[in-house]
């Protein structure tokens, strides 16, 4: 990309950026860095990967965060809230605000605990069904108040990146350290046959969700105008793997794009050519939470009871106990859809498989003007982040990933230098513009081992979960919310989607049967 057009710094405002910044450090962005260089860096030797993140980090604050200063804005109040909660939420505190007597079940068929995508997916999937018996949705805090209400907001076809790659490459990765005898075609064929149950799992799940907004005249802000990827000469075969995964695989919605039809399509200015996810769309995450849960509590069977912590679930006999500060209730079956907080509240249940869920802190913010060269309703992922322009005119941009401890869930910050780095790349690939940041703030997704999602039984009973969704749980929650619907109500000869020998939380305890399919 040519430089001609970007006005540089001085050579004292270097300066006094590069000191700023080294001694703004803090352990966390350590933490993020090492994650950085794991994942950009990781076909080099140690020593290789150390030399190349010094000069990545010596340009970062020499050129791109120096030259973006003149138009970055991060005085005044900024709200460490997501942007998505400025919307009113109209199941706050439900049903306690406007029924602050309501009572407390004793009992219920099923327990679900978590409203966020999953939660409220199997309560609105359950609404549509004949079935008279009770669901209620147990949430500790507020509805969409987790990752539901955090995200980026943009409902990709495939994977958090790279599209179906990024799960080809994982189920590798994960078959190298469990089965390391496995011959190289197997690994290869089982990984596609992982990609390719998990991309149709996941168009069919936007495809359900955009049938949904029209039958429900839902609005979401739904904006369906595809999402582009581009990357660095670092992780350019990345893109070209996927491209050519995509066509052997006959997975039409990812496409290759030249840098010419990237800078048309989303104004970003690159050297490189990239991809393009036709189908993807953007919408506004917690609006769909709050809608579809909405609609599912009108009928008179499903409850939902925020502001309610779960303590604790525990077997009992054929059913479950569910504890929580306001009482306790007997379940016949629970749900799990907590995501990150399984490995807290679940724990117990985790014994078989100790490393199921692997919670990650990501990071978002939200700012007003930048370059106008930036479009309206395309979902962009370039190098070190994602970003997008609302309707509402902001720009909402990200990234992070760095592993979290149990002990910092619901007490992750999100890092300033990260947030500088991507204002800077927003100036750099977009054009220097006024930029004022508004919003700033943290989440958490979950991994698992082959950072392929879970949906089934956690207890080989009626203990079910959906989660592990890493960075792209918008669209496959709603469809795996249906087929754990279809898991409650016995009726799992009609899963089509989530074959347990790719979803079920098992597949980790016996690698022998991993991905093991009839054929
Ligand atoms: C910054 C960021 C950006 C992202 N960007 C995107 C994106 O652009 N596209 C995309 O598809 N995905 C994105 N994701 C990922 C996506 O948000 C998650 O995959 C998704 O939210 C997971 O949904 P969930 O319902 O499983 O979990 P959550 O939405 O986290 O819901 C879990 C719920 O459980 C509740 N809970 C937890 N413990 C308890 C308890 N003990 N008792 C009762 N309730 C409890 C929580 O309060 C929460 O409401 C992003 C995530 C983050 C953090």
């Amino acid at each position: 990309m040519s430089d001609t057009s970007i006005k540089k710094a001085g050579f004292f405002l270097r300066c006094k950026v590069a000191i700023g910044l080294l001694f703004g450090l803090k352990f966390s962005d350590m933490k993020s860095a090492r994650r950085m260089i794991q994942f950009r860096y990781s076909r080099y030797s140690i020593p290789v990967r150390l030399c190349k993140f010094l000069g990545w980090s010596l340009d970062q604050m020499w050129n791109e965060i120096p030259n973006s200063y003149h138009c970055v804005d991060l005085e005044g109040d900024i709200k460490d809230t997501p942007i998505w909660q400025d919307a009113e939420n109209p199941l706050k505190g439900y049903p306690w605000t406007d029924k602050p007597d309501s009572e407390f079940p004793e009992e219920a068929d099923v327990v679900v605990v978590g409203a966020g995508f999953g939660g409220s997916s199997i309560a609105y999937h359950w609404s549509k069904t004949e079935d008279e018996k009770t669901l209620v949705v147990l949430e500790g805090k507020e509805v969409a108040s987790g990752a539901a209400g955090q995200n980026g907001g943009v409902l990709v076809m495939a994977g958090g990146h790279l599209h179906g790659y990024f799960v080809y490459e994982t189920v590798i990765e994960y078959l190298e350290k469990t089965q390391p005898n496995l011959p190289e075609a197997e690994r290869n064929t089982l990984a596609e046959s992982f990609t390719d149950t998990y991309v149709n799992a996941m168009h069919a799940s936007h495809e359900m969700i955009r049938e949904t907004i029209e039958a429900e005249k839902l609005d979401v802000n739904y904006d369906r105008k595809g999402w582009v990827f581009f990357t660095d000469r670092e992780n350019e075969h990345h893109v070209l793997a996927s491209i050519k995964l995509a066509a052997r695989l006959g997975h039409t919605d990812w496409e290759p794009r030249t840098a010419a039809e990237i800078k048309e399509k989303c104004g970003a200015q690159t050297d490189l050519d990239g991809a393009e996810s036709l189908g993807s769309a953007t919408w506004h995450p917690a609006k769909w939470v709050w809608a579809i849960l909405g609609i599912a509590i009108k009928k008179p069977n499903i409850n939902l009871y925020t502001q309610t912590l779960v303590d604790k679930v525990e077997r009992d006999g054929e059913g479950y106990i569910v504890h929580t500060k306001r009482g306790k209730i007997r379940a016949k079956k629970v749900v799990n859809a907590t995501e990150a907080h399984t490995v807290t509240l679940f724990k117990d249940f985790l014994e078989p498989f100790p490393n199921l869920i692997l919670p990650h802190k990501e990071q978002a913010m939200h700012a007003v003007g930048g370059p106008e060269t930036m479009k309206t309703g395309v979902g962009v992922t370039g190098p070190l982040g994602w970003f997008g322009r609302l309707p509402s005119g902001g720009i909402i941009f990200g990234s992070d990933n760095t592993p979290v401890t149990a002990d910092q869930l619901g007490h992750t910050k999100a890092s300033r230098i990260l947030t500088r780095i991507r204002l800077a790349k927003i100036c750099r690939v977009w054009g220097q513009a006024p930029i004022k940041l508004t919003h700033e703030w943290s989440g958490v997704t979950s991994d698992t081992p082959d950072k392929y999602p879970v949906v089934g039984s956690l207890d080989g009973h009626h203990l079910y979960m959906l989660g592990g969704f890493a960075g792209a749980g918008s669209a496959c929650s709603f469809i795996a919310g249906e087929t754990i619907m279809k898991y409650l109500l016995d009726k799992e000869d009609e899963v089509i989607h989530h074959p347990q020998e790719f979803f079920s939380p098992f597949r980790f305890t016996d690698t022998k049967l991993y991905g093991k399919t009839d054929s």
